[in-house]
């Protein structure tokens, strides 16, 4: 089944609701990037937040999303945008740790408890609106939630799992955000705690199969919960041979004909998903001629 979120309003608009199921976008991220377990829950959990912060977003809108934290697995980065696509990597793929004494992936010994969590969002304006919060647990659901408390001021409750088959490969990934508007009355707001105090962890939810929409109903009560959009959420990137053409127009003349001179081609590797692009020697030799013209 392919990944999907919705948005949701519940308690007379009061709240806004956000469920994912993203085990088929993680799951693109660990081949892509081969991430031992503990790191595909972190990059896993960041890319569930981000694809949900991304839906935030209108048009083309778009938003990136870092982790840089004092752990092994160095920095987390994740791109998102309005249209459910969301691409990311970590500096170090490999970083697997003992389970922790919950018996849970050690996200937090991977990612580090000091450091910063930060939101660029590109939203068509000269500046881009960012915001930089400190990793308050480095086990990411409670830092985008304090970031969302703090940058956005924007009071929510956010959650996002990752589970990891033995053979490396992921089980089940997903996510929800429950966001209060200004003025949400006491009622609703000590109802919605104590609904999520007693529910199971979302990644559980998702290996049990519930949908989106269902872990909103055990969230939030069916009767409470209006959806009002569903959006297929995928792992893309915007990545091209044609790109990297641009890119190495950019490194200027002198440096092309280096290139040129001494290898003879050029290898390049997306960062976001590691597709390889090669460059021979008579593309190089059309680039230079671009670099020239520029
Ligand atoms: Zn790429």
């Amino acid at each position: 089944m392919s990944d999907y979120l919705v948005k949701a309003l519940s308690f007379d608009k009061q709240v806004r609701a956000y469920a994912v199921n993203s085990t088929e976008t993680v799951g693109e991220a660990q081949r892509r990037h081969q991430t031992w377990p503990t790191t595909s829950a972190a990059l896993g959990r960041a890319m569930t937040a981000g694809a949900m912060m991304g839906a935030m977003l209108k048009g083309e809108e778009k938003l990136t999303v870092k982790v840089e934290g004092d752990g092994p697995i160095g920095a987390i980065i994740v791109d998102s945008d309005a249209k459910g696509h969301v691409r990311g990597y970590v500096s170090n793929p490999q970083v697997h740790f003992d389970l922790n004494e919950k018996g849970k992936l050690d996200v937090q010994r991977a990612v580090g408890t000091n450091g910063t969590v930060s939101v660029v969002k590109d939203i068509g304006l000269r500046e881009n609106f960012s915001g930089q919060v400190p990793i308050v647990s480095g086990e990411l659901g409670e830092d985008f939630t304090y970031y969302f408390a703090v940058s956005e001021q924007t009071p929510s409750s956010l959650g996002v799992g990752v589970l990891v088959n033995p053979d490396n490969t992921i089980l089940a990934a997903g996510g929800f955000i429950i966001q209060l508007m200004p003025g949400t009355d006491e009622e609703t707001i000590s109802k919605i705690e104590e609904s999520i105090n007693k529910t199971p962890p979302v990644s559980k939810m998702i290996q049990d199969g519930l949908s989106p929409e269902e872990i909103l109903y055990q969230l939030l009560g069916e009767d409470n919960v209006q959806v009002i959009e569903k959006m297929p959420v995928k792992f893309q990137c915007t990545c091209s041979k044609e790109r990297f053409g641009r890119a190495i127009i950019s490194l200027g003349e002198s440096e092309i004909q280096e290139m040129i001179t001494e290898d003879g081609k050029a290898d390049t590797q997306c960062h976001f998903c590691n597709a390889e692009y090669h460059f021979t020697k008579e593309e190089l030799k059309d680039i230079l001629e671009e670099a020239k013209m520029a």
